[in-house]
């Protein structure tokens, strides 16, 4: 993309058509042919085209490991200047890591903390711990219910440690929850917290000063968002933790 343009996948998804790497399968309501020239939000992609279908070999090339990452060299050497190949592979290794880190994360219910989390790459674990966390809570805010997806899949929430992250080094469900930037902001803050019910907590900080704390002070005493699993909650010793040492 041109310096200061932001990409969606939605660019690069009809044109593959052309490249020979798929083919593209209208969406039910669609008929005619799909032009790439017309798709320029992920939104009228949607519009337009279900999905695309493989060919069959190549389809058997990428089940296989070994072929996989042949073929994922040929396509950065292609595709990209030889000054970001390294990045662009990193990229992708970054990605690949963080996703089996949040698998592992969900499968492991109880607060152990062999999660190897300290011998991962940071970008690994906050990409994983993220994953992990955001799929817990579908996108919603557990402290003030929003949730705000754009069609390009970006979500206004950020994975928040209970305990942090220096304190505890532990990336479990049980020391995470959902927050939307402010609801982050001020928890980290101490600002708000969450009490033994589950229920927000606000600080009379919030309105010293020349503050407007606004809505802030609506959520106090509502009931946090959690996952349905109870085994995710946020657990009692971490949310103590930010209560005695972080809430004002
Ligand atoms: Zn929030």
């Amino acid at each position: 993309m041109p310096l200061g343009t932001k990409g969606n996948m939605s660019y690069p998804f009809p044109r593959l058509q052309n490249d020979g790497i798929f083919q593209l399968v209208n969406a039910p309501e669609f008929k005619g042919k799909i032009n790439p020239e017309i798709i320029s939000s992920m939104k009228k992609l949607r519009q337009v085209c279900a999905g695309a279908k493989l060919d069959d070999e190549l389809f058997l090339m990428l089940c296989r490991p070994e072929t996989r990452e042949q073929l994922r060299a040929a396509v950065i050497n292609h595709y990209f200047a030889e000054e970001i190949r390294a990045s662009v592979l990193e990229c992708g290794n970054v990605n690949i890591k963080a996703y089996e880190y949040s698998q592992k994360l969900l499968k492991i219910n109880e607060k152990a903390n062999p999660y190897e989390s300290d011998t991962l790459n940071n970008k690994v674990r906050d990409q994983g711990f993220r994953k992990a966390i955001v799929a817990l809570y579908d996108h919603r805010c557990a402290m003030c219910g929003i949730r705000m997806l754009t069609p390009e899949g970006h979500t206004v929430v950020e994975a928040a440690h209970v305990k942090t992250w220096s304190e505890s080094h532990d990336d479990s469900p049980t020391n995470g929850m959902s927050l939307c930037r402010l609801c982050h902001w001020s928890f980290d803050e101490g600002l708000m917290s969450v009490s033994k019910n589950y229920e927000v907590m606000v600080s009379k900080r919030v309105s010293i000063e020349k503050n407007f704390p606004g809505h802030v002070l609506t959520l106090s005493d509502r009931g946090i968002f959690k996952p349905e699993d109870k085994a995710f909650w946020p657990g009692q010793g971490n949310l103590e933790w930010h209560r005695s040492k972080k809430f004002l």
